[in-house]
């Protein structure tokens, strides 16, 4: 059995308190939340912390708010906390949906929506559904606080463009349109698998009751080294009548926008093919989603 290795373990009761120690530990410091993703690569020696600095104990971040223009997820927020929550569940649904398909109930209670973000796998389910919600990260250091878009944060597998020293607060999302439906699809060999063989996300807001499509979202995750927007599908739905025969066109052109690879969960030739068929059927949940949300 792989044991942890030696650390030392600070608790803080504050963001201010958290900051500080970050600072004054500098890179021998790595924040903890759940622990599901960082203690695995620490019974690995993949990563060695001299010190974790735990935000469990700083109620700040343990907020869902809904907001007059749109809502607020404290980075400490647990996946399950995100699945059932009526703030999400309602609005938010594609997120509560790739948040309810993240791992076992065993890990949702502990992982956390930020440690989601930070990791930054290819295939993590929580980062495609909040790109199409259009979220927006906060990050904060001693002295220093920034908002960058989740379109703009990921570098690419296991990077972001995140400083060490900084805490991800909050992930904000803007209130919805109306007539704007969502869904997202995870495929895997089973369900409580912890990494999608490919996921869809797709998210459409109409102009009207029966309307032309405003505005469209697709984000491919598993395809590409990093969750990607289907951008070619994205504008060959904008101003048109939503059909069936659309989407379809719309999902292949998606099948372009990915760059898959054959790998130990998939071929790449099966990946697209997944593409293809999760982008059409999260577009048409998408679209009745839409037409009941007035
Ligand atoms: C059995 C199992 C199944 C899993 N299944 C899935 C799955 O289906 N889908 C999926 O997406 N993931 C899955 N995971 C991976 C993992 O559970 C998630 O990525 C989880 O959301 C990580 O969150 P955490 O709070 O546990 O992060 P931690 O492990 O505590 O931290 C992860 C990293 O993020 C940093 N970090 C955490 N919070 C912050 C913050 N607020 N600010 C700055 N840095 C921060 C930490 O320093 C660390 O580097 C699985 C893991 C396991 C063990």
């Amino acid at each position: 059995m792989l044991l942890l290795p030696k650390f030392d373990y600070e608790e803080p009761k504050s963001l201010q308190e958290a900051l500080r120690v970050l600072s004054e530990l500098k890179r021998k410091a790595k924040i903890i939340a759940g622990g599901t993703d960082l203690l695995v690569n620490m019974k690995k020696r993949a990563v060695v912390p001299g010190c974790l600095v735990s935000l469990r104990r700083i109620d700040a971040l343990r907020l869902i708010e809904r907001k007059r223009v749109s809502t607020e997820i404290g980075s400490h927020v647990t996946v399950s906390e995100l699945a059932s929550s009526e703030v999400i569940t309602g609005a938010l649904s594609v997120l509560a949906r790739a948040a309810s398909s993240l791992g076992s109930p065993l890990v949702r209670n502990r992982a956390t929506a930020g440690g989601n973000i930070v990791t930054a796998r290819p295939a993590a389910d929580l980062p495609p559904a909040l790109m199409v919600l259009g979220a927006k990260v906060v990050l904060k250091s001693k002295g220093k606080k920034r908002t960058v878009p989740l379109d703009g944060f990921f570098t690419g597998p296991g990077s972001t463009v995140m400083d060490h020293g900084e805490i991800l607060t909050k992930i904000v999302i803007p209130a919805p349109p109306a007539f704007t439906g969502g869904d997202y699809i995870k495929l895997g060999h089973r369900a409580a698998l912890e990494i999608a063989i490919v996921a869809v996300a797709s998210r459409i807001t109409l102009d009207g009751p029966n309307g032309a499509i405003k505005d469209a979202r697709i984000v491919l995750s598993s395809v590409a080294p990093k969750a990607v927007h289907a951008v070619s599908a994205e504008r060959m739905l904008v101003g048109e009548r939503p059909s069936e025969r659309l989407f379809a066109e719309a999902a292949k052109r998606a099948v372009g926008d990915s760059s898959p690879i054959d790998d130990i969960r998939g071929g790449a030739g099966y990946r697209r093919d997944m593409v293809e068929a999760l982008t059409r059927r999260t577009l048409l949940r998408a679209l009745n989603d839409a037409a009941g949300n007035a």
